[in-house]
């Protein structure tokens, strides 16, 4: 079989200057990750391999510049899922760890449980050889210029744009939501992978630093099973990005994987789950799947979605998609 990788650096309303370092970080993500399973490596080691690279590129809200909480530190969730094995690592609101998506592997391999968070989540990594590092090194000017801007708004008593569920009532509709005039504040960078190897089996992983000013201790959807990521050889490898809290009540990477075991083509269900989430709780994300025959589908209804695709046709980028 001709393994297949899909990438996605977050759906969200990409200011303009930040749209060629996202064409540029998803371009070598994907040369990088599908060189894995060029190689034969597993689906589980490619989608590893590619957040990890993700993580430690400041332009994306997951490792290094990830998007700070409203006491100013980087608080981040992670999810891996091998379809294949049935077996899943998620951490979260761990500080202190450069790739937390090398911690959510460490706790598919080596725990008998799978979900850790905070301190627990740290010690874990630690034990297995995890080196933890100072909070201060993930954080970046940007995001501080970010959180100030965004406390600012708050203070003044203006709405969070941070979701886009603030846009102008004429941008609402998310058939016509690319039309929408970027805020800087919108920031939904998470970054997620999925992919089918040669094997035919199928895995993802997803990593954030959640929602800009978040309070610190909460989790978004990008960690939980089902929510941000899911894979199942038997139905398909999900993995979501956008506005958490909606996303985590429709249980959304389930319900596409869901669609697709029921007949639904991948590009189908991908759409159809955008759809629920828009219709079902005026929801804004996007999502990338492969399906165990490694037909793929991606959605977003967000102005952008900085996506990577590779498979037999050769690798193709975008930051809107279709492009
Ligand atoms: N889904 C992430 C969260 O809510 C944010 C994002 O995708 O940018 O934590």
């Amino acid at each position: 079989m001709k393994p297949v990788l899909l990438i996605h650096g977050g759906a969200w309303a990409i200011p303009g200057g930040e749209l060629e370092p996202h064409r540029v970080g998803v371009e070598k993500v994907l040369a990088s990750g599908y060189a894995v399973l060029a190689k034969d490596g597993s689906a589980l080691d490619a989608v590893e391999h590619a957040v990890t690279l993700f993580e430690n590129d400041p332009a994306f809200n997951a490792g290094t510049g990830g998007v700070l909480t409203s006491e100013g530190r980087v608080q981040m969730d992670a999810l891996i899922m091998d379809g294949a094995r049935m077996l899943a690592g998620g951490v979260a609101c761990v500080e202190h760890l450069k790739n937390p998506i090398q911690a959510a592997r460490l706790v598919l391999e080596q725990s008998r449980h799978c979900y850790f968070v905070g301190q627990g989540a740290e010690a874990f990594a630690h034990e297995h050889g995890m080196p933890l590092i100072d909070n201060a090194e993930l954080v970046t000017e940007r995001e501080r210029a970010r959180l100030r801007e965004a406390q600012e708004r708050e203070k003044a008593g203006l709405p969070d744009n941070s979701f886009t569920n603030d846009m102008p009532p004429q941008f609402r509709d998310p058939r016509i939501a690319r039309g929408y005039i970027p805020d800087p504040l919108d920031s939904h960078d998470t970054v997620g992978a999925v992919a089918m190897d040669a094997e035919g089996r199928l895995a993802t992983a997803t990593s954030t630093g959640g929602t800009p000013n978040k309070v610190p201790g909460r989790v978004g959807d990008s960690s939980l099973i089902g929510c941000g990521g899911y894979a199942d050889n038997q139905s398909a490898a999900v993995s979501l990005t956008g506005w958490g809290e909606p996303i985590m009540k429709l249980v959304l990477a389930k319900w596409a994987a869901d669609r697709v075991e029921a007949g639904s083509a991948p590009q189908d269900a991908a759409q159809a789950a955008i759809r629920h989430l828009a219709e079902r709780l005026g929801g804004y994300g996007g999502l990338i799947l492969v399906g165990p025959d490694g037909r793929w589908g991606i959605a977003h209804n967000t102005p952008h979605m900085a996506w990577g695709v590779c498979d037999a046709g050769g690798p193709r980028i975008g930051t809107e998609f279709p492009g």
